[in-house]
């Protein structure tokens, strides 16, 4: 059966980082895949009156976003323009409303989006308007949401607690995942920072090591309905 899925992060990156693997594989069986990416990204790293660099650097990072997506087979982004690391300065429902939008155009029966208990504030409101947006009501479509890990951010929330239990195999498309995030060079640091190329081989291999494959992207079972 063909299935129709959706990812939705907060920044460009945390898509390939969280389920690039998982959608490299599931594009690669025929499934159609969709990414939401509700905020700018980047911003913050910037003075808030250098406008016209964060302008120019917003652009960039998009160009990058596109080329990644690509990459992993995704067959359409769709971005909105949420306040850079200040999702909490917008109103929970203007985020659940833009979720709601782009559900109705894609309608997916899978959803993957952030972890509710990272440090990063716009992943932690992406997952709450995600979950609203889904409310399982009678002729809700999404039937999967699943959770997944960002690094430097999941795991550098104390307590740590992301404890998953569901792993999906990405040994074939470790490689494309890797070559999608290393398009991503501003985000990308030098290891040991988990968010560099061997912190997130590593990392799957960890995954993968305890679910019995090469290499795995480990998510939280968040609602299923059967
Ligand atoms: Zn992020």
């Amino acid at each position: 059966v063909n299935r129709r899925v959706l990812a939705i992060a907060a920044h460009p990156d945390d898509e390939v980082l969280g389920c690039g693997g998982t959608l490299a594989k599931l594009a690669s069986n025929g499934h159609e895949i969709f990414t939401l990416i509700l905020g700018t990204g980047i911003a913050s790293r910037y003075e808030a009156n250098d406008t016209e660099k964060i302008a120019r650097k917003i652009e960039e990072l998009r160009e990058v976003m596109y080329k990644a997506n690509e990459i992993i087979g995704v067959k359409k982004v769709f971005t909105e323009d949420f306040p850079d690391n200040k999702f909490d300065t917008a109103a929970l429902l203007n985020l659940v409303k833009a979720i709601e939008r782009i559900k109705e155009m894609t309608r997916p029966d899978i959803i993957f989006t952030h972890y509710e208990k990272d440090l990063n504030i716009d992943h932690q409101m992406t997952y709450k308007a995600v979950i609203t947006a889904t409310r399982p009501l009678p002729d809700e479509t999404v039937r999967e949401i699943y959770s997944f890990e960002v690094l430097s951010s999941t795991e550098w929330n104390c307590p740590l607690s992301f404890s998953p239990e569901v792993f999906f195999d990405i040994s074939e498309t470790i490689d494309l995942k890797a070559k999608a995030l290393s398009i991503y060079k501003s985000e990308l640091r030098q290891f040991p920072h988990p968010r560099s190329l061997k912190g997130i081989k590593l990392n799957s291999q960890y995954w993968g090591m305890r679910a019995g494959m090469l290499h795995a992207e480990a998510f939280k079972a968040i609602r299923i309905l059967k």
